[in-house]
């Protein structure tokens, strides 16, 4: 029998726009670990306790091959490490909470475990003492290690959600959504996770509603509740009653008609009204992207986040792998042209097998270009394999989080040297591959005027410069409110980032989520943008939008909007813009 809770409603924010219900399905995380968590019925219980101590079993033995491993690699001390976690495997406290969760609180094995790790680690992390609150990391380390051993126990290293559910989770990170398929959720409901997240980034490309910041989240709904989701007031009903359920079918039915509707302009050109061609391209950060871009009739991929393809891996791909990938890619979207942006690993963004240095602030420590510039191989393979590619299809290379001019510099030495090698072996590529710098940190903006003498072009990456003029970190919701793409500021450096290019000769792009939001179409175009890269499936509305300003309007915007001082009053300018095209 499957519980499920009363009724109830939720509040948090919405992340990407739309409506959904059907029936949640929670996980539950420890760290990067997902795992399922739902009710067991009494006859499970024994056996769930059975599979709990198969798992410790496993995980000791892991561990004490680890510490003869590293004992003999490194060294006696670093391996007593492994043998102590292997101790804490055992421990008896661990033991106790897990088997009473399973019993009392009839959940699933994975979701106790979680639970109870998570429940150490907020102890320790609240002890002043620096040297113990550094065991948490140890904790949740043991805690992913058990979870590992449960996965490999039922082959869970995929999850098999069930087709239409609503994703209910602390937070989406990109390798948890690797091990699913995303086209069978329906909506994410999240913890974690701002505006402009991971999560909101995921959702707003699948064309589907999701809310977060909802405290602690997978424990306020099960898996069963049938939920209703939407996205475009940020609230979550829990079992909603048959009143709520009629007002919201309508509101779909509404929802996607508007949807079919925007289909017919999907073969009209992406022009103004005053005959301003604006090309529109497509975000994408998988090969099925492509596909999707081509549907939406996208000039170009203008942003390829390559990420994700490092994320679901267990090792770097190859040169060999990578030449595949983007090839496939770029073969999809031939002749138009195809942005391929390097890793952009650091900050929010990890790969499990690449671990960063530990940092206080993993925004402003070493992600993106810095990364790389200090893992060389990692970079000249990717750019030997994009380099490649170039030989048959129009590849760019654009370079994530560059600060500078040395960045651009280091990396056009690499990029020289890949040619170099590739010229030596033989193999074909476009000499003159253009190299571009995202513009994405405040002093890469200040100084677009000197980076245009050494990159081809520019792609404003508004989702962390906003982040980073404003000192409000992107991902966390406590700050939503500091975290303002409107902000003055914000408009004034982009206004001063698109004079810089247009001066240079240099070609602009935007590729942050503001530029998929037809609210911010035309004061995008008035700020002096004359190219858009949007998630696939807001192509058909930016156009729309597009089609329905004139520059002349636009640059009246614009100007009105910078004389403002405060992100209450633009927004109010957009309110009133909006109501008088009506
Ligand atoms: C950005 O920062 O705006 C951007 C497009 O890059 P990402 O969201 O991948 O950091
Ligand atoms: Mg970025």
């Amino acid at each position: 029998m499957m519980m499920v809770s009363q009724s109830s409603i939720l509040r948090g924010m919405s992340i990407s726009s739309g409506i959904a219900h059907g029936a949640a399905y929670v996980l539950s995380s420890v760290d990067q670990m997902v795992v399922p968590r739902r009710s067991v019925e009494a006859s499970e219980v024994d056996a769930e306790i059975e599979r709990f101590n198969v798992a410790i079993g496993a995980a000791e033995k892991e561990l004490l091959a680890l510490k003869e491993d590293v004992a003999r690699r490194i060294g006696a001390s670093e391996g007593d490490i492994f043998a102590a976690q292997a101790l804490a495997v055992r421990d008896r406290r661990l033991h106790e909470q897990v088997v009473t969760a399973v019993q009392h609180s009839r959940i699933n094995v994975e979701a106790a475990v979680v639970e109870v790790i998570e429940k150490f680690v907020r102890t320790v992390e609240q002890v002043s003492d620096p040297y113990l609150r550094e065991r948490a990391a140890d904790i949740r380390d043991i805690g992913r290690r058990i979870l590992a051993a449960l996965a490999k126990d039922d082959g869970l290293s995929v999850l098999e959600i069930p087709e239409g559910s609503i994703l209910v989770a602390e937070e989406l990170l990109p390798s948890a959504t690797a091990r699913f398929e995303l086209s069978r959720v329906r909506a994410l409901v999240t913890d974690r996770g701002g505006r402009f997240s991971h999560t909101s980034i995921l959702a707003r490309s699948a064309r589907i509603p999701a809310v977060s910041g909802i405290r602690e989240v997978p424990f306020k709904i099960e898996t069963g509740d049938q939920l209703i989701v939407d996205g475009v007031s940020g609230v979550v009903y829990v079992n909603p009653d048959e009143s709520v359920r009629r007002e919201y079918e309508r509101l779909e039915a509404e929802l996607s008609g508007y949807r079919a509707g925007l289909q017919k302009g999907l073969d009209l050109p992406s022009v103004t009204l005053d005959g301003t061609a604006v090309p529109l391209l497509a975000n994408a950060s998988k090969v099925s992207d492509t596909e999707a871009a081509c549907l939406y009739r996208a000039d170009g991929i203008g942003l390829y986040r390559t990420e994700f393809a490092f994320s679901i891996r267990s090792t770097f791909p190859t040169e060999e792998e990578q030449y595949q990938l983007w090839k496939r890619a770029a073969q999809r979207i031939h002749p138009r042209k195809i942005v391929l942006r390097l890793l952009d690993v650091g900050g929010d963004k990890q790969l499990p097998y690449f671990p960063l240095p530990q940092a206080r602030n993993p925004s402003l420590a070493q992600r993106g270009i810095r990364l790389l510039l200090k893992n060389p191989g990692v970079l000249r393979s990717q750019l030997r394999a994009l380099l490649r590619v170039s030989a048959e299809h129009p590849v760019s290379v654009l370079i994530p989080v560059v600060g500078g001019i040395e960045e651009v510099r280091a990396t056009r030495a690499v990029l020289s040297q890949a040619m170099a090698e590739l010229s030596a072996e033989g193999k074909a590529f476009d000499p003159r591959i253009p190299l571009g710098a995202m513009i994405e940190v405040p002093s890469a903006a200040v100084l677009t005027a000197v980076l245009a003498k050494e990159v081809d072009f520019f792609s404003l990456g508004t989702n962390d410069l906003v982040q980073y003029v404003l000192a409000a970190d992107r991902e966390d919701a406590s700050v939503g409110d500091y975290y303002q793409p409107l902000h003055p500021a914000v408009l004034r450096v982009i206004r001063f980032v698109a004079d810089a290019a247009r001066t240079a000769g240099r070609p602009l792009s935007i590729c942050g989520e503001m530029a998929g939001d037809p609210a911010y179409t035309e004061l995008l175009l008035g700020l002096g943008l004359r190219e858009f890269s949007v998630a696939p499936g807001e192509i058909l509305e930016v156009k729309n939008a597009i089609r329905a300003a004139t520059l002349a309007d636009a640059e009246t915007l614009a100007t009105a909007a910078l004389a403002l001082g405060s992100t209450a009053e633009v927004a109010e300018l957009l309110e009133r813009r909006r109501l008088a095209r009506r």
